[in-house]
């Protein structure tokens, strides 16, 4: 008799919750290609109960003195650091992405944590005494309420951390709906929070799919949404939450380029494009998909290129050797061969093709995974796709340009403007780029310039559809609305109603 795959639920009001929805999406082990979980997907009456378990716990956490959130978050960043390799362990199951990598994520995770941690400083305000005779005037920032977090499949851990520690220091509370691809994050941290002590309600998990993101956006009671995903859904959803007037943030998909300069430290180019590009398999939104290759430097770079793409060690991720490990799921694979397939058929030169990667490679027990192996083009041309779309795969495509201008011309006209990178030993030139490019996240001589959780995250154009990036001060404006008291203990003036607009005195 076959075993019946383990049932995925929600987390509400701090306990497991089955939920009342008989839908349901199978999760996958990708580097076996096995399914090893059945997800819950919420329906409304799922969703509506997690609000109004946030929505319960919502006044007396946002009562709650900053400084005594702060203990509670210390306590679950003391617990996230015991339990980084379990939670590790389980992205790399479900993702598929190596171990090493999965540690990494849920390192970046756990800086915004200690972000959350000084919460007491960041919500200090701001005090001008006597602005006018015997008036004083301070801005003060509080909570919205209810807020929910829609993340994608690519960072199980690290893009909701990227939302909840600063919604609920700020004191918030909040819904996370994290990608049915991968949910089994986030119900460990959900049971580390209660582990630390977080009251019952202020961390819910549902998990879902687009029923379960429709609801969060038209339920009246949450205030504001941030989402990570593809451009075509953040657009719709900034736009959804606009119409029913909710704050809104939303991070879109990239198509981050390389300068690579003629002066250009070759080895460190090299050693950052490969890691760059085929790093969890190319699915980073901050992933190299694009090197522009300036003047002869192209010639010199591409052959060791050819040589690091083919000696990729593509494994399963919980192989020591590991670098890269399978595509997340099958439809995410066929996706990424079409845009192959559609590369060759525009005329690019493929010097490295990925496609027919023996999956006995990877692995024991790997063969009937979703494998591929990195994929190299030269000569790629700004009108073909694979350069215009994000292709969210192990594909590099490399582009011969003559000069710097004419490659910051190229990364300026690009629909995305998530991240960007240029390597070089020029000064002047590092300075230009950084200050003309259009792009949110810059790394001069660094591949992937993530921002430090103090710096905040967020891409241009079709990167990013709202005004706040996430995390840093940033995400704390995001998630508490500004107040300004003015007050008077008067002696009374004696002056009586006064109707001009009141102005110093
Ligand atoms: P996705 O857009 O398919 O899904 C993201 C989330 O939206 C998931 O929770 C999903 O369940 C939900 N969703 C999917 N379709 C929906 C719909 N029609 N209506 C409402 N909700 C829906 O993205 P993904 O495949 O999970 O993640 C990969 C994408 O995310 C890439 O485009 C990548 O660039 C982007 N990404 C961007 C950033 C960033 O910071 N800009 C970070 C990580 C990932």
């Amino acid at each position: 008799m076959s075993k019946q795959p383990p049932s995925i639920a929600h987390h509400i009001g701090g306990r497991p919750y089955a939920g009342g929805s008989q839908r349901s999406h199978p999760v996958y082990n990708p580097a076996r290609g096995e399914v090893a979980g059945e997800v819950r997907l919420a329906d409304a009456a799922d969703v509506a109960a997690a609000v109004a378990a946030a929505q319960a716990a919502f006044p007396a956490w946002a009562e709650t003195p900053p400084i005594r959130r702060a203990r509670v978050m210390f306590k679950f960043l003391e617990l996230l650091n015991r339990h980084k390799d379990e939670l590790a362990r389980i992205i790399t199951a479900e993702h598929g992405k190596v171990f090493s990598d999965a540690q990494g994520e849920v390192s970046r995770g756990i800086d915004i944590v200690e972000f959350a941690c000084g919460v007491p400083q960041l919500l200090k305000g701001d005090y001008t005494d006597q602005v006018s005779t015997g008036i004083d005037n301070w801005t003060l920032r509080q909570p919205l309420g209810v807020v929910a977090g829609v993340t994608p499949f690519n960072f199980p851990a690290m893009v909701p951390m990227w939302m909840f520690p600063i919604a609920i220091a700020t004191g918030n509370t909040f819904v996370l709906k994290p990608s049915p691809i991968d949910p089994g994050a986030s119900l460990l941290v959900a049971e580390l929070f209660a582990q630390a002590g977080l009251p019952d309600g202020v961390f819910n998990v549902v998990q879902g799919d687009k029923a379960a993101v429709d609801a969060l956006i038209e339920h009246p009671d949450v205030r504001a949404l941030s989402f990570v995903g593809s451009t075509p859904i953040a657009h719709q959803i900034y736009q959804a939450g606009a119409r029913h007037g909710k704050r809104v943030q939303a991070l879109g998909g990239a198509k981050n380029h390389m300068v690579v300069m003629p002066d250009a430290d070759l080895d460190q180019a090299v050693d950052a494009l490969v890691g760059a590009a085929y790093g969890s398999a190319g699915e980073r939104c901050m992933a190299i998909s694009v090197a522009l290759l300036v003047g002869d430097v192209g010639d010199r770079l591409i052959p060791r290129l050819v040589e690091r793409t083919r000696a990729l060690q593509v494994r399963d991720g919980l192989h020591a050797d590991a670098e890269m490990g399978p595509i997340v799921s099958r439809a995410a694979l066929d996706r990424i061969t079409g845009y192959i397939e559609s590369g060759v058929a525009e005329g690019a030169q493929l010097l490295v093709d990925g496609r027919g990667f023996d999956a006995a490679r990877a692995g024991a027990g790997c063969e009937r995974g979703f494998w591929i192996g990195g994929t190299l083009f030269d000569h790629v041309q700004p009108t073909m796709r694979i350069y215009r779309e994000e292709i969210f795969g192990p594909v590099l495509s490399c582009l011969r340009v003559a000069d710097f201008a004419a490659a910051l011309d190229l990364v300026n006209a690009h629909e995305f403007g998530n991240g960007v990178s240029c390597y070089t030993r020029d000064g002047h030139i590092a300075r230009e780029f950084s200050r003309r490019v259009q792009v949110g996240m810059v790394g001069i001589n660094v591949p992937i310039p993530v921002p430090m959780a103090w710096h905040g995250f967020g891409g241009w154009k079709a990167s990013l559809f709202g005004d706040l990036h996430a995390y840093g001060e940033e995400g704390v404006r995001f998630y508490t609305k500004q107040k300004s008291v003015m007050q008077r203990w008067p002696e009374s003036t004696g002056r009586g109603a006064e109707f001009a607009m009141p102005t110093a005195r």
